[in-house]
């Protein structure tokens, strides 16, 4: 059997911080996963030693995963096509500030939104963008971190959901640490056909930008048409993607090294909503779509089965 690389987005809070979030990857069967250093929709950061990195460097360790394969989302808040500069000099010290935190854990891969152009005009967006990245990158010089552009649905003012907009900032910051993160619920919503063009589509990312750049994955499916430029995921084999396509990308061969992570939305019961990734891997893992899989993740967490 194919030997894949799947986790989803785990939590990083309360006492345990990095601990805990191992432990809830561990908990669902994921290889790899990613989390936010703090609040994902805050830039507020604890100091260093509450994040316990040590212990958490300890469990990966034994547990064979490799600190590459534990991926860190930037917050979302942060936009790096900002003309103001006071807010422009803030994002950049902020993102240069996870990297270095990232560094001193001895982590790798930052995903990172790269920005709203808001009334600025796409060009000016993705020019202002690649400014930042090179100050953030000359900031961090000398450190092995390395920033994920994500592919976005081009929702508002976002940048970068087709592929040549990305590829624009690869060649003005033309650096070895800027690479890309490939989420499928935002290409989809972007207009690209995943479902009925597969391999168009990835041919096109690899004439464009070079499939060698994508260093994770985003797998996600999605509650919205090709092309509604939404971004609201689904659960997987629950979307307009559907079940078989996010298993093309899980399986393809070129990219089997490369992380795969859920960010699909927890399921929502009488009570709370429930995390859906142990399920989820199990149908992934199985090569087949579970159709009860939200009432069984339900019946789980209400009836508290094991
Ligand atoms: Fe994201
Ligand atoms: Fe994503
Ligand atoms: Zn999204």
């Amino acid at each position: 059997m194919m030997k894949i690389k799947i986790g989803s987005h785990v939590s990083n809070n309360g006492k345990e911080m990095l601990v805990g979030s191992v432990n809830e990857a561990l908990k669902y069967g994921e290889n790899c996963f990613m989390l936010y250093l703090g609040a994902p929709q805050n830039t507020f950061r604890k100091p260093f030693n509450e994040l316990n990195a040590p212990e958490f460097l300890e469990i990966l360790n034994k547990n064979n995963i490799s600190k590459d394969d534990v991926i860190i989302h930037a917050p979302y808040i942060v936009n790096l096509a900002q003309n103001d500069p006071d807010k422009h000099e803030f994002a950049v010290r902020f993102i240069s500030n996870e990297l270095k935190i990232m560094s001193k854990i001895g982590l790798k891969y930052l995903v990172v939104h790269p920005g709203n152009h808001m009334n600025q005009g796409m060009d000016r967006g993705l020019e202002l963008i690649a400014g930042s990245f090179k100050e953030i990158l000359d900031i961090t010089a000398g450190d092995d971190t390395v920033i994920l552009i994500e592919t976005m649905a081009g929702k508002g003012s976002e940048c970068c959901f087709e592929f040549s907009q990305i590829k624009k900032i690869l060649n003005i910051v033309n650096s070895n640490r800027l690479k890309v993160c490939f989420d499928t619920c935002h290409t989809n919503d972007a207009g690209y056909d995943l479902v009925n063009d597969y391999e168009g589509v990835i041919n096109e990312f690899d004439r464009i930008i070079g499939l060698d750049n994508i260093k994770a994955f985003h797998i996600n499916d999605s509650m919205n048409e090709r092309g509604s430029h939404k971004d609201r995921h689904q659960n997987i084999g629950f979307g307009t993607i559907g079940f078989d396509t996010l298993i093309k990308f899980i399986y393809d061969e070129r990219f089997i090294d490369i992380p795969k992570i859920l960010e699909t939305p927890y399921v929502k019961g009488l009570k709370d909503s429930y995390p859906p990734y142990k399920e989820e891997i199990i149908a992934i893992r199985n090569k087949k779509f579970n159709e009860n899989l939200k009432e069984e993740v339900i019946e789980k967490y209400e009836n508290s089965i094991n």
